[in-house]
């Protein structure tokens, strides 16, 4: 009987939606995992950037401490010229002199602290940061075990479902159940089957929401042979 078939095509429907919401939620999975090792390696990425600039960084003041070096030997030895010049224009010169580069020294003086604080700086954002990747790290180990045994469940539940599916599709007249399986491959929801809508005297499909006429309303509700959406092309019931 047509009647009994068709109530087994939409429980069939029914299994059919649920398999393939959990094939869609055990396909998210991997994708989820790549996503959170993705923004952890750029969070990496991020760290070998700063240390990169930090190295930069010392170099530059390893530089800048030799420079001041130079200067404070320059001025000891200005200093001792200054103890044996003979006459007051040599004296002048060689104190001007001394001045200038005492000029020279502080301003030195003052660049090397600030470099002395940017390197303080960048060696705690790099410990913020490495510490940031840790613990990240320990997170996303947690979540992708969780994941997995998620998937674990999913799959079983999945194989569950599709041994269920054979039996049903089993005990499905075979050409209806052909006629089925392929309006859902041609359906992106995967819908097949769908339940008439009645408002009033108006009925419509409930896959496309377009009016149905009243006889294809008739044919279905009558449960004696196939009715198809004359829109979409859906079986209705
Ligand atoms: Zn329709």
């Amino acid at each position: 009987m047509y009647a009994e078939e068709l109530e087994k095509l939409v429980l069939l429907q029914e299994l059919d939606i649920e398999i393939a919401e959990l094939e869609e939620q055990l396909a998210a999975i991997p994708q989820k995992i790549e996503e959170w090792r993705q923004k952890f390696k750029k969070e990496e990425e991020q760290l070998a950037l700063l240390r990169k600039e930090h190295q930069r960084l010392k170099v530059d003041r390893r530089e800048q401490e030799g420079e001041l070096r130079a200067i404070e030997e320059e001025i000891a030895r200005l200093q001792k010229v200054l103890d044996q010049v003979k006459t007051n224009k040599e004296y002048t010169s060689v104190l001007s002199e001394i001045q200038r580069t005492r000029e020279k020294q502080s301003l030195l003086e003052n660049q090397v602290l600030e470099l002395m604080e940017k390197d303080d700086d960048f060696s705690r954002r790099e410990k913020e940061l490495l510490s940031l990747l840790e613990r990240y790290q320990q997170e996303i180990s947690v979540k992708e075990q969780q994941e997995k045994q998620r998937a674990g469940e999913l799959k079983a539940l999945l194989e569950q479902k599709q041994t269920l599916r054979r039996e049903k599709t089993g005990q499905i007249e075979f050409r209806l159940l052909s006629l089925y399986e392929r309006i859902r491959e041609n359906k992106k929801d995967g819908v097949a089957v769908c339940r008439l809508v009645t408002d009033g005297d108006r009925a419509s499909c409930s896959g496309c929401s377009v009016f149905v006429p009243v006889y294809l309303a008739e044919k279905v509700k009558k449960r004696v042979e196939v009715a198809t959406c004359e829109n979409c092309s859906r079986i209705l019931y």
